[in-house]
């Protein structure tokens, strides 16, 4: 038997109790559709930043694909969190085929 703090109210509850006996409060995590996200640009593996992806497309482009197709690429603007939209992604990833292609047929 462990204790754990309240999300709402702070006060101590069973760690296995999904909501607060003193106020109600969901204890369980939001999924977020199994998505992992980050508050901070500085907790984003470097392996998914921007500048990674960049590297890729100029040493190694299959890995530039891998890093598309496996989840997100991050960025940081005007101090904010971005990740690439879907589309975007879908364009990249086009354009990266199309390079390929274009390198092997000529
Ligand atoms: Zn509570």
């Amino acid at each position: 038997m462990s204790m754990i703090f309240c999300r709402g109210c702070g006060k101590e509850i069973h760690e296995s109790a999904p909501t607060c006996p003193h106020c109600g409060a969901p204890q369980t995590i939001p999924s977020n559709q199994g998505k992992v996200s980050f508050s901070s640009y500085d907790q984003v593996p470097w392996y998914r930043k921007q500048w990674f992806a960049f590297v890729c497309f100029l040493i190694f482009t299959p890995g530039l694909l891998l890093i598309l197709l496996s989840g997100d690429v991050y960025y940081e603007s005007k101090g904010q969190l971005k990740t690439y939209s879907t589309t975007a992604k879908v364009v990249l990833i086009a354009c990266v085929i199309i390079y390929f292609i274009v390198a092997f047929t000529l």
